[in-house]
This record gives structure tokens, sequence and C-alpha cells, in this order.
């Protein structure tokens, strides 16, 4: 059984940087656990370290999670606004005897550090203060000396059953007196986060497997407090190309990048579920709505996943050329304002030949930012001409050239009507009285309106780009040709 009603799971980043891919794919597992379940969504903002936390790097968290489309239910819960009940608790486990204060120097406890790493290579707290005589650390105490407050470990073995992991033994000698509150009256991670998970009812812990050993802590916690233990998947981390754990090394991976970099969000979305998780049918395109349908935490690999930029880029352009250039208009616009091509003042006039230069492009496109590195023609003159196409379609006979483009020009000037058809017609009838084929005026031609030796149907694009652009190029191919 996977649940335990009514499901209640949280997401819960630090706000030391912006949300990444790995944070992302761990919200949406938990997003769609809930949602499968019935059950609540939450977000727990994590921002104990006052320094390395930002409130720009929160909303930046939340807008990321916004922008994919995983809505949290109930007030974000801030760790910074329950120091006090952080203590609270503290002072119980102190109560109950789980607990017993430290004064150990941080410079002592250095000096054991690296005598016993020197030694043998791994470190644990030798327990100093926890046989103290109750006269001397009443006395301690009572003089003000700083303390820290450390559990007490208890003997036996931590047993979990992990939904990824399956059976998780750790034995409690291979963990030492870990501290709960630092000297400084800071709560410490992991008593933050058992405090919270308990106060805020969660059912189910789906993280990072980079968590996994502090979960036998937090057990010793739970048990000690005599709380409920929440049921817990540690979901394995997602690595490289080279197999290396997913870092800045391997280019974007913050969710703001990639909608930077023209991924939409439901692609994103997609792709990030289907690392390290898939649905029974093992199908690849997959709305959130169908992966809630789906989801369960038995379907995620126990093994890495790896972050193929290639697949990612390929999901892109299936979701983008399945999506309706009206719903494409937003995030095309925000791009195409981004490079400089529109301004604000001229969206809304221009509207009808943006959706239509949305539609002719969506096709082949694999990142929004395509949109006007490929296509930015719609809006300026080509500045260059692809040298390729230009050695293909140009250099070969630039006379002759030259001369069918003078003809096509005086034709399509007389032209009253501007119709794909009747550009076709043109074209096709203007070729056969020259005796050539109608290649050896289309591929010229895109070349002189695009300055691309491929593009959309050229006689579709014509139409679009309308009469005078297309004039206006032509001539202006016309006078490189002659320059050449
Ligand atoms: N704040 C922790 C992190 O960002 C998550 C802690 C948890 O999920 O228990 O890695």
């Amino acid at each position: 059984m996977e649940k335990r009603s009514p499901v209640r799971v949280r997401f819960a980043p630090s706000p030391t940087g912006a949300l990444h891919i790995g944070g992302a794919r761990t919200a949406l597992f938990n997003f769609l656990f809930a949602r499968r379940h019935g059950g609540s969504f939450l977000l727990r903002i994590e921002d104990t370290d006052r320094v390395r936390s930002s409130d720009a790097m929160v909303r930046q968290i939340l807008n990321s999670l916004s922008w994919l489309g995983l809505a949290w239910d109930e007030e974000p819960v801030f760790q910074s606004t329950r120091i006090d009940r952080y203590l609270q608790v503290c002072r119980l486990l102190r109560e109950k005897g789980h607990a017993y204060p430290c004064f150990c120097s941080a410079e002592t406890l250095q000096e054991k550090r690296e005598a016993a790493l020197k030694a043998t290579g791994e470190y644990r707290y030798d327990g100093a203060c926890r046989l103290l005589p109750e006269e001397d650390v009443r006395r301690r105490l009572e003089s003000g000396e700083p303390h820290a407050l450390r559990f007490r470990m208890t003997e036996g073995a931590v047993v979990f059953t992990d939904h990824i992991r399956g059976e998780v033994t750790v034995q409690t000698r291979e963990m030492d007196d870990f501290i709960i509150l630092r000297s400084d009256s800071t709560p410490v991670y992991q008593t933050a986060v058992v405090v919270d998970d308990h106060d805020m009812e969660i059912t189910h812990v789906i993280r990072g497997d980079d968590h996994l050993s502090n979960t036998p802590k937090q057990i010793l916690l739970y048990q000690a407090l005599g709380w409920p233990v929440p049921e817990f998947a540690h979901v394995p981390m997602i690595l490289g190309p080279d197999k290396k754990r997913l870092s800045k090394r391997h280019g974007a991976t913050s969710v703001e990048e990639y909608r930077e970099n023209g991924y939409l969000s439901p692609a994103l979305v997609n792709f990030l579920a289907l690392l390290g998780w898939s649905p029974d049918d093992n199908r690849e395109i997959i709305t959130l709505r169908e992966m809630t349908a789906h989801f369960s935490l038995k379907g995620i690999s126990g093994n890495p996943a790896v972050f193929d930029e290639t697949k990612l880029a390929w999901m892109n352009g299936e979701y983008i050329s399945r999506t309706s250039a009206e719903d494409l208009f937003d995030p095309v616009v925000r791009h195409l304002k981004v490079a400089g091509l529109v301004e604000e003042k001229d969206i809304s006039g221009n509207r009808s030949y943006i959706l239509r230069y949305i539609d002719l492009l969506k096709g082949r496109m694999r990142r929004l930012t395509d949109f006007t590195t490929l296509g930015y023609y719609f809006f300026r003159d080509p500045e260059s001409y692809e040298e390729k196409a230009k050695d293909k379609y140009w250099l070969k006979e630039p006379e002759q050239v030259s001369d069918r483009m003078v003809r096509l020009l005086s034709a399509l000037k007389s032209l009253d009507t501007w119709k794909e058809t009747i550009l076709e017609k043109t074209i096709r009838d203007l070729s056969e009285e020259m005796g050539v084929g109608a290649g050896k005026l289309i591929h010229p031609v895109r070349l002189a309106i695009t300055g691309f030796g491929v593009s959309p149907g050229l006689f579709e694009l014509m139409e679009a780009l309308g009469k005078e652009r297309v004039i206006r190029r032509i001539e202006k191919a016309l006078d490189s040709l002659r320059n050449l």
C-alpha cells in the first residue's frame, strides 16, 4: 500500500539558489503523488540559513513552480518563522533525556576530527559530554557556558522501508550523538525538518537520495518524541551525459534558464517526469493530467537517470508543433521582445501577422528561441545570406539568376492580388516561359527573402510576408548579386 489517507507531501527547497532541474523533478513527483491520491502538496521554504537565503530566490522558486504548473496547497511554511517551536521541541527532547548539552568548543571538536580522520579516515563524536555528572552540567549551565544540544544515540538499528530503495537498515553505532541545536541556539536541519514534517502532518517524504543518510537520524527523533514516522521515498539523482552528478558544468541547470532558452513548461514537465519515472505503457509524450492518472512511486527507477538535452529539445519541438499558434503567441512574443524584433506597441496591431508567422514555423522549431534566430526575417530584412545556399543557388550562374529575378520582379509588381495560389502560378508560368525548372526561381528567391536556404513553403511564405517586403528584398538581393 502506498498510501495512508489523507496523503500530505511537501517540497522543501532551501532558497539559497534558483530552482534547479533536480529540485523541480522532486517537486513534480510530490505534486503527482498528492494529486494521484487526492492529497495535499505543500511547500516549505527552508530558510534557516539567513545569510545564504534571499527573498529574491524565494520569489524565483515560487515563480518557477507556478510556471511549471505545480500549484501548491495552503500557504507556504517558512522555517525562519518557526524557530521558537524548534527550541521548544529541543527542550522537550532534553527533558525526556534524549538530548544532552555539549560544552565542547569548536576548536576541540576540530582537533578531534582531524586526528580521527588521519588515524581511521572517519570521525564520530566521542561522547565526551554524554557522561558528565549532572552536578557538573548544572553548574556549567548556570554559569552560562556556551553549549550545543546533542541527541543521545540509542543502541540497536534503525530499519525502514523506502518506497524506492526497499528495506534500509542502519546500525546506530554507525551514527554519533549528532547536534540538534547549535551553541548559538539555531536548530540544525535534522531538527527543523522533523518538527515541520510532524506539524505539517506529512505522510510521505519524497526527496532526493542525497538525504538518505539523514533519514535514520530523523526517524530516531520521531521515535524519541513519540511521533508517527512518515513513509519515505528517496529518488535517485540525475546524472549528466558523462555520468557525473548533474551540475553547472553540464550547462543550464535552473528552471529559469530553460524558460529563457525557449522551453515550454509542459515539455519540461514531461521530460522531468520521465527522468527516473515511467508510466506502465512507456509512452514518451504524456500530459500532466495523464501523468497524474498513472503516477506511482513504484514506477520510479532505483537507478540514477541520465539527463539528455538532445531528447529534451526533441520533446520540446514536439510540444511546439502540437501547440496552437494562439497558445504559443504569448511565449513567442516574449522571446521576440527579448530579441528586440518587436516592441510592445506593435504587438496588438500585428497579431494576425505574428500568428501566421508562428503557424508557418512551429513545425520545425525545437526551442522558442529558434523562432527568433531562424525566423527573424519576418521582422527584419535579411542582413546576410547563408554562405552555402549562396554558393549553390546564386553564384553558380549569377547572371542568369539576376535575369530571372528581374523578370520575376516585374511580374510580381504587376500583381493586384497577393495570394499563395497566384504567386505559385506566377512563378511556375514564368519558369516555363523561360524554359527552366521552377526550382531555378524558387531557391534563389527564397534565399533573397529569408537569407536562408531552407524555409517554410515559399508561396505561403511570400503571401505571409506581403508584397512590399518581398519586392524590397528581391531588389536588395539583386543589388548584392550585382556587387558580387
Ligand atoms: N531543504 C532540503 C534541500 O533543499 C530538503 C530537505 C528535505 O526534503 O527533507 O535539499
